[in-house]
């Protein structure tokens, strides 16, 4: 399996570069050369194989023989080690809980993926490069402790580095903990992510830095731009990015998807349609999904939930496609104004917009009925809605009832009884606590998974939103 850039400008590469560089050369988004087609007996074996296994199998051929099988396996195993629950909220509307993972956000899937392949990755650049110093075959390599410290100091380590609203950051820094040969840095702004987030950001210790940025997120982000194009930052470290460009944060996000339809033909069989209400941003999230759509998996039809940030929205009702700046909303994951992913979504559907409409819906909300709907989950259905699972069940609802008003009279009997959709539920509430309290009228308990954090303290080296100041204490802590 290679993969190739969609600028098509850079050649293609193997899922190890894919991974290790984020992005091609050309600035394109890599995108795997064929999509890999599970036969029909597989898809029957999927229905019942347990899910460390089944994440196996959906992710191999992706990775392309760059990480042996038994690595592989222990990698997939260890991403999703927690639960993925399908949970009725009505009748009709299903919640696919992603948020039972460390940082209580979907990203963790991919943050634990693309973490274990870096660790994975550096240890045998590290074990090419000493068998390169010292002349012997990289398999005649004995671990000893002696030989992983001069391999170490014979390369310099890979730095991830990240800009967060919140979300990303803590996914990262727990996905990346004490995982060997990499470093992480964390650029967030001062004062601007939940308390939560805030524990998860600077807590970790070890292999995570924190930089508190007296600053905004597109500080952060300006920041972390410029140091990719810095010549010395470049000579003096081996940086990468983890957000969802890259593939192995990308691709392994549709394992839920699979392990959604598990839940679902064991309940309904295969008769009734999974519809999927996604909560998009940056589309990276749903545009996995879409790939598990194309490679086999019998889903529905998609459907991006949208805030005011709509560029997909408007481009499926107009044919327009239309960036904006994005602007700030309560489901503030999703506050993108150029999703990146999009390019990639494209891809899937040929570059045809008809394909395009055939294959995704899409529908956009406003704070106010964020809240509004928050507030009537709660006491119609006795769910906690996050911002933007509230957004999803919006969408969820509106494509519900658009289906059931353009079916014909005689169908509508069927259709009314086999109209269902599940809604991803990409965050615990608690993350987003001033919203979500204020709909509901009263607190929410923290989860007991986290509770450990409220006794940690927060270590976070204070930085000004200057790429000269960044620089200065990058190129001071290389030499150090
Ligand atoms: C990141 C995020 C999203 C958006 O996902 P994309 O893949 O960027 O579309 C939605 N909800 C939450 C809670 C997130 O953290």
């Amino acid at each position: 399996m290679q993969y190739y850039s969609l600028a098509k400008q850079s050649p293609n590469v193997n899922f190890k570069t894919a991974a290790i560089t984020g992005q091609a050369p050309d600035k394109g988004l890599y995108f795997p050369t064929t999509i890999p087609q599970f036969t029909k007996e597989q898809i029957e074996k999927f229905k019942t194989l347990d899910k460390a296994s089944l994440a196996f199998e959906v992710m191999k051929p992706y990775v392309g023989g760059t990480i042996d099988d038994a690595s592989l396996q222990q990698i997939c195993a260890e991403t999703i080690n927690f639960d993925f629950p399908l949970v009725p909220i009505t009748d009709t509307i299903y919640a696919l809980e992603l948020f039972h993972g460390p940082t209580l956000a979907f990203k963790d899937v991919g943050a634990r993926f693309m973490s274990r392949c870096l660790g994975y990755f550096s240890k045998q650049i590290k074990a090419e490069k000493f068998a390169q110093s010292t002349k012997v075959e990289p398999e005649q390599i004995v671990e000893t402790k002696d030989n992983i410290k001069n391999a170490i100091s014979a390369s310099k380590p890979t730095t991830v580095l990240v800009a967060t609203s919140g979300d990303t950051g803590g996914a990262v820094a727990n996905g990346f903990l004490g995982v060997e040969g990499v470093n992480v840095i964390i650029l967030y702004p001062k004062g601007k992510v939940s308390p939560i987030q805030e524990l998860q950001l600077t807590t970790c210790g070890q292999n995570i830095t924190a930089l508190e940025v007296e600053g905004s997120f597109d500080d952060c982000q300006a920041i972390v731009k410029d140091a990719f194009m810095d010549a010395s930052l470049n000579a003096a470290y081996n940086l990468t990015s983890a957000n969802s460009i890259n593939v192995a944060r990308w691709l392994p996000q549709q394992l839920y998807y699979f392990f959604a339809w598990q839940q679902w033909v064991a309940k309904y069989g295969d008769q009734i349609p999974m519809h999927i209400v996604v909560p998009s941003g940056n589309f990276g999230n749903i545009c996995a999904g879409m790939m598990a759509k194309a490679s086999g998996l019998p889903l529905g039809h998609f459907v991006a939930a949208c805030n005011a940030n709509n560029v997909v929205t408007r481009y499926l009702q107009t044919g327009n496609y239309e960036i904006h700046k994005a602007v700030a909303t309560v489901s503030n994951a999703m506050d993108v104004g150029n999703p990146s992913n999009f390019v990639r979504i494209m891809e899937i559907m040929q570059n045809n917009f008809e394909n395009l409409k055939q294959g995704l819906s899409s529908y956009s909300y406003d704070d106010v009925v964020t809240a509004s709907t928050i507030h009537r989950v709660y006491k119609t259905n006795d769910y906690i809605l996050d911002p933007h699972g509230a957004v999803a069940f919006l969408a969820a609802e509106q494509f519900i009832q658009e289906k059931l008003q353009t079916s014909s009279l005689q169908n509508v009997e069927s259709e009314t009884s086999n109209l269902r959709a599940i809604i991803l539920e990409t965050a615990h509430p608690v993350k987003f606590p001033e919203v979500v309290e204020a709909a509901i009228g009263q607190t929410i308990d923290i989860p007991v998974s986290v509770q450990f954090l409220l006794y940690k303290e927060k270590v976070a080296i204070p930085m000004g939103a200057s790429f000269s100041e960044f620089k200065a204490w990058m190129l001071a802590n290389a030499r150090s």
